[in-house]
């Protein structure tokens, strides 16, 4: 309980700094963004080694700033009754490409009549990506990933996202969600302290399971509204 109240007293504190500060930096990369191309395109020399150093360096800092830009208080966000099979059937299909790239395939299933969950459908998407994204690049040779969405007890939704990577030390999980917390040379740590984020404001929780050597699965909890009637 004190563990999920620090974590989420730093995720506001954050939220309210991200979003003045990543617009900020916006602009003046953009403009160096282009100089740098220029710069390329007028220069006789072959420099091309530190150009994409310069290249890929700027784009870091562009998913940086993109990530800390989803924490910044709310931008017309529009929460509406929505089916979670659906938003998950396109982000499924958004990452489809990077999936085949690693060799991954994606097993869903789904309820037929899943209640539908009142959500924001592009911050719920950007959990999915999110998470899924993670379970792609921790499978470097391929694999499953199976994606299971179904009603459960006490008026939950549970979508559960199972991977077959090299999982997660006991001790690591709490770690999770925690600005910057990444084990990835190229990573940010950022994506699940913004899915974090995210399911805490639908009043939804993550549940983490994981085997070394074996695979992780992220459970996620989101509560919908019974309709007058049901049981
Ligand atoms: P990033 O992907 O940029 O490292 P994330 O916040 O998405 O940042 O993830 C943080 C860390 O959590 C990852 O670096 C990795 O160590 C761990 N992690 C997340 N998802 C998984 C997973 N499916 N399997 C193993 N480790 C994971
Ligand atoms: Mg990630």
């Amino acid at each position: 309980m004190e563990e999920q109240l620090r974590k989420s007293d730093t995720l506001n504190v954050i939220g309210e700094l991200a979003a003045g500060i990543a617009h900020e930096i916006r602009n003046p990369m953009t403009a160096l963004k282009g100089f740098i191309q220029l710069l390329e395109d007028s220069i006789e020399e072959d420099h091309s080694m530190y150009f994409n150093v310069i290249t890929t360096e700027l784009s870091r800092i562009d998913s940086i700033i993109n990530e800390f830009l989803i924490l910044a208080k709310p931008q017309a966000v529009k929460f509406v009754q929505k089916d979670i099979a659906q938003i998950m059937k396109e982000t499924v299909e958004l990452l489809s490409a990077q999936a085949v790239l690693h060799n991954v395939q994606f097993r869903i299933y789904y309820e037929k009549e899943l209640p539908l969950v009142f959500c924001e459908p592009n911050q719920m998407k950007k959990v999915f990506i999110n998470i899924i994204k993670n379970a792609i690049e921790v499978m470097p040779k391929g694999g499953y990933i199976t994606v299971s969405l179904q009603a459960c007890g006490d008026n939950k939704v549970k979508v559960s996202i199972r991977d077959e990577g090299s999982g997660i030390p006991g001790h690591k999980i709490k770690k999770l969600g925690e600005p910057f917390y990444t084990t990835k040379e190229r990573g940010t740590g950022l994506g699940l302290m913004v899915t974090y984020k995210i399911i805490e404001e639908h009043k939804g929780t993550i549940e983490v399971e994981s085997k070394l050597g074996k695979g992780t699965v992220f459970h996620i909890y989101l509560p919908y509204i019974k309709k007058a009637g049901e049981q």
